[in-house]
């Protein structure tokens, strides 16, 4: 489908934004997509007219026709970035055009209309700008960004909608970990599958997303924090967590899984290939086992395994359990190569470290 220009936002911002105290009260302990800010950028599809009625407006509830198209056939797809607080005072987001395109990609995928690059940045610029107050002032505080587009159509039948709406909103997010960067324990899922080639699994749509929490409540009776999934086929190759890709680490060569086509591909993944080389690891994707990953941990050749995503940006992997047994990473605590890799990601994209790459926008 056809991307078409789309008209400037035309602000309409509230007249009742939230007290300053409230707000205040919020970004001292904001946790996690708990509370929105003040506002919402919302853009309209339809077919025949392209993407019109680009507007910000209060943050609000939508009205849902019972026959809402989505509801029934799960058009819908969504995005994740961050906008960070410099030591100057401006604000700044990661990456938002790499973002971009894979919602694009995303829209290809399930037959939706693709939005301009141009667009999905101008309408969380314009979120920002206007929600400026709620970005958080220090450390690895961050605004989360969270753009999505669905059916709008109101209608039975499988085909897909002439109708959709993009919409942006934004929730400050608190520091990940609170008391220091600790080591998430993972469950192997080797009943459950999460994506097939061919399939969905390469893009952002909820039903990635629905199809693991099954996985998931497995992954909590078992005592673990995360999901790992492995290949649809041989149930054996390692593809990516529940929401963040994954890197091992062999002494100064680190290896994510290749791109299969079932796996994500995380906008941090990518940006660690340019960050690991630039810090002298040689960074590629390779083919990594379950058996693999056991064997090279025995024999002390695989030194650390992380997971990278916006959310959690660098996480350490620590113990692993699976049908057929657990083993630990180490001695259990965040290894060296992790915690490098992860302050530079973080510095730069806090602003305390120069950006020569041009990621912050
Ligand atoms: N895999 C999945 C399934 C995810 O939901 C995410 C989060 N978007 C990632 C990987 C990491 O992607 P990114 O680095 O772009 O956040």
């Amino acid at each position: 489908m056809s991307t078409t220009p789309t008209p400037t936002i035309e602000f309409k911002p509230s007249a009742h934004p939230l007290a300053d105290a409230e707000r205040e009260a919020i970004l001292a302990d904001p946790g996690f997509g708990r509370h929105f800010t003040d506002h919402m950028v919302t853009v309209r599809w339809t077919e025949g007219r392209g993407w019109h009625d680009a507007q910000l407006v209060p943050y609000a509830p939508l009205s849902i026709d019972p026959a809402n198209m989505t509801l029934h056939y799960a058009q819908s797809i969504f995005e994740g970035l961050k906008a960070y607080r410099r030591p100057d005072g401006s604000v700044a987001t990661f990456r938002p055009e790499a973002n971009a395109k894979r919602f694009q990609a995303s829209a290809r995928r399930l037959a939706m209309p693709e939005l301009p690059v141009e667009t999905f940045i101008e309408a969380c610029d314009a979120l920002v700008t206007q929600d400026m107050a709620w970005v958080p002032q220090h450390g690895e505080q961050s605004l989360y960004l969270r753009p999505f587009m669905f059916a709008t159509e109101v209608g039975l039948g499988v085909r897909p909608a002439g109708e959709y709406l993009f919409m942006v909103i934004a929730s400050p997010a608190g520091a990940y970990f609170k008391g220091g960067v600790k080591p998430v324990s993972v469950w192997l899922s080797e009943d459950y599958v999460r994506a097939v080639k061919g399939g969905i699994g390469a893009v952002k749509t909820g039903g990635n997303y629905a199809a693991s929490l099954v996985a998931q409540k497995e992954a909590d009776a078992k005592g673990c924090d995360q999901v790992v999934w492995l290949d649809a086929v041989e149930h054996r190759w390692v593809e990516e967590m529940g929401g963040m890709n994954l890197y091992f680490v062999y002494g100064d060569r680190i290896v994510t899984p290749e791109l299969t086509g079932s796996l994500l591909p995380g906008v941090t993944r990518d940006s660690l290939f340019t960050l690991a080389r630039e810090l002298g690891y040689t960074a590629e994707e390779g083919r990594i086992s379950s058996e693999d990953w056991r064997r090279d941990t025995g024999n002390g050749t695989l030194t650390e395994v992380f997971a990278c995503g916006t959310a959690a940006v660098i996480t350490p992997v620590g113990t692993v359990k699976s049908r057929s047994g657990e083993w630990t990473q180490g001695d259990g605590q965040p290894g060296e190569v992790t915690l490098r890799l992860r302050k530079a990601l973080l510095d730069l994209q806090t602003g305390a470290a120069p950006d020569p790459y041009g990621w912050m926008h």
